[in-house]
């Protein structure tokens, strides 16, 4: 049985295809995804998320949202999504530094919660961006 996955932001499809595989960051663990999986709902972390298609692994950048699981399908309702050549390193390296420093200034509690969120995105493209280069994928 084949497997779709679709990743959707509210701005647009991220990626629609059939895959072998998906590997997600959900709040309860990272829950990975074969063909005839059993219904399931559950919110996603920001994280790494992989798909493997004729055993190639693809990474994403997402930063939180919701995934659904069907037996023939993965749908990944997502804040934002980034394929890993999509990612400008150089903007998210600029996001994690504004990050750290608004960290240090600790203008307030909520301001240091947001700044907190602000990094962990910009970690996560960093490191897809890495993964990317280091394994030459696409
Ligand atoms: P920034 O401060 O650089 O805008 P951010 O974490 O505040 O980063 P988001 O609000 O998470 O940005 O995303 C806004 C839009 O920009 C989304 O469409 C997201 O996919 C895109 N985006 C954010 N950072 C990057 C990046 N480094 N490379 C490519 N697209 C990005």
């Amino acid at each position: 049985m084949p497997l779709r996955l679709e990743i959707v932001t509210a701005e647009r499809v991220v990626f629609s295809e059939e895959v072998d595989m998906v590997s997600a960051p959900s709040a309860d663990g990272r829950v990975g995804v074969l063909p005839r999986h059993e219904p399931m709902l559950a919110l996603l972390l920001p994280g790494e998320l992989h798909y493997v298609k004729n055993g190639v692994s693809m990474p994403f950048a997402i930063s939180g949202g919701f995934i659904e699981v069907l037996p023939d399908r993965v749908t990944i309702l997502a804040d934002t999504a980034e394929r890993a050549d999509e990612i400008d390193e150089a903007r998210a390296e600029a996001a994690r530094q504004r990050a750290e420093e608004r960290m240090r200034q600790r203008h307030s509690e909520e301001d240091f919660i947001r700044a907190e969120a602000e990094l962990r995105r910009a970690l996560v493209r960093l490191q897809v961006a890495r993964l990317r280069r280091e394994r030459g994928s696409r």
